[in-house]
């Protein structure tokens, strides 16, 4: 039934796939889905513990191995990789390195999106908040790039190099419950952790995550097995999963509270009614 339904996941390092959403993609990709992941860099500016390093020479191509473990466990029909460069947090020198990210023209980084979409069909994408999760530069500026290419893949006007118009149908933003992450913040401050700056940059303010409080359209409940899937793929990613690391440590321990479902904005087709969404491909046929 669902042989030719097709979800892209537009992400931004190694590891978003598995620590945000991992649950999520792995039950689509068990019940037929094809499921893409599109990966704008290698995680070349993540922190890396030298033990990790052995075999490797670069941190990039440590990443991509540990991404290619993901992929394989949560049964993805491929990884696409855009080759920009991983942007460190706002304000470091990875920002403003050349091929970075987070300097790369949207537009650029829209077009090669747009030309994915065109090839694939997807008839459902999903990507980060408006901003990031956590303010990460390179989530920010694929969630502008996904917005961007969504809209302009159904315009034959648009990138008219990248293929034949195709226009996917559904458009989500991964989004964390606000409720549930006031308990969390509640939760690190009773434990006496300084949470304005977590992480092992220390450049992550999870007060953050209470200034927005995005709606939320869509609940997926994960099978136990899907659960067990996501944290195998997680552990793939062992260099980000020490503790208080800036992306696992974190989110990771975000989704092991969260536990059995995942949480959707969808930002199109627009939200009418207030009942909740419980499968992404709902009305596509
Ligand atoms: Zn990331």
């Amino acid at each position: 039934m669902s042989a030719d339904r097709t979800l892209v996941f537009v992400g931004a390092h190694p590891d978003d796939e598995s620590f945000g959403i991992g649950g999520t993609l792995a039950q689509y990709a068990a019940a037929g889905v094809k499921v893409y992941c599109i990966c704008a860099t290698r995680g070349e500016a993540g922190e890396v513990a030298p033990e990790f390093m052995k075999g490797f020479d670069s941190i990039a191509d440590l990443r991509t191995h540990e991404m290619k473990c993901a992929a394989e466990a949560l049964g993805l029909a491929d990884v696409i990789y855009l080759g920009y460069r991983d942007s460190g947090m706002a304000g470091t020198e990875d920002n403003k390195r050349p091929g970075a990210l987070a300097a790369a023209l949207l537009d650029e980084v829209a077009g090669r999106i747009v030309e994915i979409f065109r090839r694939l069909k997807p008839q459902v994408v999903v990507t980060f908040d408006p901003v990031g999760g956590y303010h990460h530069p390179d989530h920010v500026a694929m969630h502008k790039a996904a917005v961007l290419a969504f809209h302009a893949s159904g315009d034959p006007n648009q990138y008219p190099e990248a293929g034949p118009a195709f226009q996917p149908r559904k458009l989500y933003f991964m989004v964390f419950p606000h409720r549930f992450m006031k308990v969390i913040v509640k939760l690190m401050s009773f434990f006496g952790r300084d949470i304005h700056h977590m992480g092992k940059n220390k450049d992550i303010d999870l007060a953050d995550f209470l200034e927005t409080d995005f709606p939320i359209h869509a609940v997926i409940r994960l099978k136990k097995e899907s659960i067990r899937t996501g944290e195998r793929a997680s552990a793939c990613h062992a260099s980000q999963l020490f503790e208080d690391s800036p992306r696992g440590g974190i989110l990771g321990l975000i989704g092991k509270l969260l536990g059995r479902r995942d949480y959707f904005m969808r930002a199109e087709p627009p939200v009418t009614g207030r009942r909740k969404e419980r499968d992404l491909f709902e009305g596509v046929v």
